[in-house]
């Protein structure tokens, strides 16, 4: 499972991880639940923890 951020006014990004918990970049989910959704398309962030 892959989570997308979908940050007000940005383009959204597929991250490692899911909502709820913490992506592999270090994200906290929590923080704006209202911006993250499941999802199983393929991640789209290139930092470290998400990418490999
Ligand atoms: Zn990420």
């Amino acid at each position: 499972m892959n989570v997308r951020h979908t940050p007000p006014n940005d383009e959204s990004i597929v991250h490692k991880g899911q909502k709820g918990g913490t992506t592999g970049c270090g994200f906290d989910t929590r923080d704006n639940p209202s911006h993250w959704t499941n999802t199983h398309d393929k991640v789209t962030c290139k930092k470290n923890g998400c990418k490999n």
